[in-house]
């Protein structure tokens, strides 16, 4: 069952047809067979996609800091929670556990995550399949900073086209599946930021 990291806000303060969004691809998540990877938490979008996924019958698993366990309100209805020492932990168990990651409106945190599972895929240390899904375009302005990137020479184009932009949660899981079955089944294991991932893509 491939399972699908989700990187979106924890902000209780966005316009809550972005909570929406996120519960509506958890939804589609589950209904589509895949489990969910996430940030541990249950608040915001974070925790509206975890709690879509269990509803239509999916699988969760949450890795969250010990530190933000009660900003973020741990997850206690994950089918799995990992508490970690440390956001750096967080991210690799996240990144390790997923087989292609769904980027949703978000803040820094969000950026954080994206920019790193992207620039790691054009870096060729993995090849997981990454998906921006922002119907709202929120993330817009990124895009256009990293194309403004690629025509001043700073980014190479291939680079930038290592991640899939998507208007709707359909759009964005026909492109994680499409990548997924792509790369076909028992693709090695792969690590994003890891000294192993570094040797594997070198
Ligand atoms: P945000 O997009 O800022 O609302 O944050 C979304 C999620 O990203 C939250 O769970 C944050 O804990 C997490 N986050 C914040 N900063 C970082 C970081 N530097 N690296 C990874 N995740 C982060």
């Amino acid at each position: 069952m491939p399972a699908i990291a989700v990187y979106c806000s924890a902000s209780e303060r966005i316009d809550p047809v972005h909570v929406q969004l996120a519960a509506d691809v958890g939804a589609l998540i589950a209904a589509r067979g895949h489990s969910l990877v996430s940030g541990g938490g249950s608040v915001s979008m974070m925790g509206a996609v975890a709690k879509a996924v269990r509803e239509g019958g999916g699988r969760t698993y949450g890795v969250i800091p010990r530190a933000l366990l009660e900003k973020e309100v741990g997850d206690r209805y994950a089918d799995e929670l990992v508490v970690t020492d440390g956001m750096r932990e967080r991210k690799g168990l996240m990144d390790d556990a997923a087989d292609a990651f769904v980027v949703l409106p978000g803040g820094l945190g969000t950026l954080e995550e994206l920019l790193e599972v992207w620039s790691s895929r054009a870096l060729a240390l993995h090849a997981k399949p990454v998906v921006v899904c922002d119907p709202t375009g929120v993330l817009d302005p990124l895009r256009r900073a990293v194309e403004a990137l690629v025509d001043g020479g700073f980014v190479q184009r291939p680079a930038a086209d290592a991640v899939t932009w998507t208007t709707s949660p359909e759009q964005a899981l026909d492109v994680v599946e499409a990548g997924l079955a792509a790369r076909g089944p028992g693709a090695a294991p792969e690590h994003v930021l890891t000294q192993e991932g570094l040797e594997a893509g070198s």
